[in-house]
């Protein structure tokens, strides 16, 4: 039996204590999941998670996150979610009291609302910076009516395509993470504000089970980081669980959905968290230019270590 542990993408690195903490107090791995998610999401200077999460080309934040237990299935998701501090938390209800798995935009708000989740702007300075930045830099005379009508006007003036791939990949990015607990119980927790300036209502796999976010006892976790459209159009996260159902190992598992995602041929990059049932960890990604890396912890650890995983070449 292996200790319990807890690993998440490099953004988690520093919060992971919160998630050992609560598998050392006997926690599941679905409260240390979300106890670490919830310190990344508070974490001002993370741009793409939470509090200062990158706005929508409205200027508005919309956040998607999605939690899964590995012993029963249930998953709870919420996407394009606005003025809730903790998405994870959200999406934690969703698992527990909602007869749904997912809930997007006003009715997820709604929902959250029921529930007593913490409402308040996730806002910053930097956040602010960074939309005014996009106006400035697309209208020479700033000011703007935010509202869709803009948005129809501006749309129509554009490549679409070229334009996200020139925006979106300025600012983007995920946590994931992953524990193992006591009971062998696995869990896996992802949290976004999505692609920056994207459209309202956008969803990227974050949100979708079986694109960005799998968890199953049986056979392992596997989450996404990275351009969300190219994990929903491979189911990338379930993909990685199939390949290992069929006897890959975790490492070829990841780098086989890594080839998967380059033969789509597309803009953008894709990167993978993932455990397996013996409590092997693996992270993967299509990029060259940057070494693919995460954090581990468990519970007889003081600090989190760093882990290297693979690139996967074209
Ligand atoms: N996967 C996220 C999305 O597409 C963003 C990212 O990880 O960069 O919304």
């Amino acid at each position: 039996m292996v200790k319990p542990f807890i690993i998440g993408t490099h953004n988690a690195g520093p919060f992971l204590y919160a998630g050992v903490d609560a598998l050392k107090a006997g926690g599941s791995a679905l409260d240390a999941v979300e106890a670490a998610t919830r310190l990344v999401e508070s974490n001002p200077d993370d741009s793409s998670v939470g509090l200062g999460g990158i706005p929508n080309i409205l200027g508005v934040q919309e956040m998607d996150a999605s939690l899964m237990c590995g012993r029963t299935l249930r998953t709870g998701a919420v996407g394009a979610l606005k003025g809730f501090i903790h998405p994870i938390s959200v999406a934690r209800k969703v698992l527990e009291e909602a007869p749904h798995v997912m809930l997007v935009g006003a009715g997820a708000e709604h929902f959250a609302r029921v529930m007593g989740c913490e409402e308040g702007s996730l806002e910053t300075e930097s956040s602010r910076k960074v939309y005014r930045a996009f106006v400035e830099d697309t209208f020479e005379h700033g000011g703007i009516d935010q509202s869709q009508e803009w948005v129809v006007t501006y749309a129509r003036s554009q490549n679409l395509r070229q334009w996200y791939e020139r925006l979106a990949d300025k600012h983007h990015g995920t946590v994931n993470i992953q524990a193992m607990d006591e009971n062998g119980d696995m869990a896996s927790a992802v949290s976004t504000s999505g692609t920056a300036l994207k459209f309202p209502g956008r969803l990227g796999d974050s949100p979708v089970i079986g694109a960005g976010n799998y968890c199953d006892n049986r056979f392992g976790a596997a989450a996404c980081t990275g351009r969300g459209e190219l994990a929903i159009r491979n189911s990338t996260a379930r993909t990685i669980i199939h390949y290992m159902e069929d006897g890959l190992s975790i490492k070829e598992a990841c780098f086989r959905a890594m080839k998967d995602i380059h033969a789509l041929k597309s803009f953008g990059g894709m990167n993978c968290l993932a455990l397996d049932v013996k409590g092997g960890t693996m992270s993967a990604s299509t990029r060259e230019d940057r070494e693919s890396t995460y954090w581990y912890m468990d519970v007889g650890m003081r600090a989190p270590e760093t882990r290297k995983g693979i690139n996967v070449k074209q």
